[in-house]
């Protein structure tokens, strides 16, 4: 095991520091500001389950671009969404991570919530993990510390990510990324959670087996990543969800003969349905992976400080570069003279209330 003694009493200490301005943070009151008129809209750059995503700018800000998530206060009621969604919010709001993309703004009017967060321009890893068939295994290093480090962070606040996938990882014009979708984030703290929730793919043994489970299973979604980064397919597949999950509890996969022998380890180790036996879950927590030989040399408060260049940049034409985006349409705003869903959306505060803490 290389020694990071010197990193881990530095990130422990910035950790530590982290879960008191959240936890004054999340007490709060939220502040919610701005509204729709004051953003002009460009085009759409996604739609996720539960809204779409627009590129934007704010008027009085000129040329600098945002990314707005708008979603319809109807559409969340009717899927059952009000409470992931007033995590999401709270979420982005309280989270201050190099690797998380913040909140910006926050509104709603009388049809729709308003996310605003940073324009990530270089589009999701998925688009560039497709297009480069996989990635080299330093790349995949890189990208997966990253992800390590966020973890760590999340985990000290007492969250639970719950849906690690290369799609909702966005890659910034410096190479770096920045997770999104924090919809599925709960904060469990030292209890356990059911529900089944997260990406077929990347769902961990103890989810699809009905079993109550913990940060476990952020854990084995950072070993689907890394497998499907470095292969450039993931580990457990199959057409029919049903086969899939067969194939996930039993656990076995076999690695491509191009992984290195210490890559291959860490996927034997991270890929474990016992937990008692899963890297990430030991008594030496996340150090058993940052401190495992296919990271060595990895630095990891350089990586935590931007200090280490990547080796993959995207390649922008301009800062409103869309490039790494399909194209959607147009997107037209539906308007009412009633405030729909009123009571439901009036708090975002109180959570407790609602069942968020
Ligand atoms: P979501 O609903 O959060 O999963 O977002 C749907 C899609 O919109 C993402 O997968 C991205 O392609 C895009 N997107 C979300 N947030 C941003 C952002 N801050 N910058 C650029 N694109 C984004």
């Amino acid at each position: 095991m290389a020694d990071l003694s010197k990193h881990y009493q530095t990130y422990d200490l910035f950790l530590r520091k982290a879960k008191k301005e959240f936890e004054s943070v999340i007490k709060n009151e939220m502040v919610i500001g701005g509204n729709i008129e004051q953003f002009k809209i460009l085009k759409i750059l996604g739609t996720g389950s539960f809204g779409k995503v627009v590129l934007c700018k704010r008027i009085s800000e000129g040329d600098k671009l945002y990314a707005m998530k708008i979603m319809e206060k109807l559409n969340i009621i009717k899927t059952k969404q009000l409470l992931h969604t007033i995590s999401e919010i709270r979420f982005l709001d309280a989270f201050k991570f190099p690797f998380i993309v913040p909140l910006q703004f926050f509104f709603k009017n009388n049809v729709y919530i308003f996310i605003v967060m940073p324009f990530i321009a270089g589009g999701e890893m998925f688009y560039h993990l497709r297009s480069m068939k996989r990635f080299d295994e330093d790349l995949s290093k890189f990208y997966a510390a990253q992800v390590i480090l966020a973890f760590e962070y999340m985990h000290t606040l007492g969250v639970v990510y719950r849906d690690l996938k290369p799609e909702n990882i966005l890659i910034d014009v410096d190479g770096y990324v920045k997770i999104t979708d924090l919809g599925f984030c709960k904060k469990i703290d030292n209890t356990r959670t059911f529900t089944l929730c997260g990406t077929p793919e990347y769902l961990a043994p103890e989810i699809i087996l009905s079993q109550g489970y913990n940060y476990s299973v952020d854990w084995w979604a950072l070993g689907v990543l890394i497998y499907e980064m470095a292969a450039g397919f993931p580990p457990f597949y199959a057409k029919e969800h049903m086969k899939l999950y067969e194939k996930i509890v039993s656990g076995r996969f076999a690695c491509p003969p191009h992984f290195t022998k210490p890559l291959k380890d860490l996927m034997l180790n991270i890929l474990q349905v016992d937990r008692t036996k899963r890297y990430g879950q030991l008594k030496g927590g996340s150090k058993d992976i940052k401190g495992h030989d296919w990271f060595k040399g990895t630095d990891w408060d350089g990586i935590l400080n931007k200090r280490v260049k990547s080796t993959f940049e995207p390649a922008l034409d301009n800062v409103g570069d869309t490039k790494y985006f399909e194209s959607y349409g147009d997107i037209v705003l539906r308007e009412s003279v009633n405030d729909e869903y009123a009571d439901e959306f009036a708090d975002f505060t109180l959570v407790s209330k609602k069942g968020f803490m």
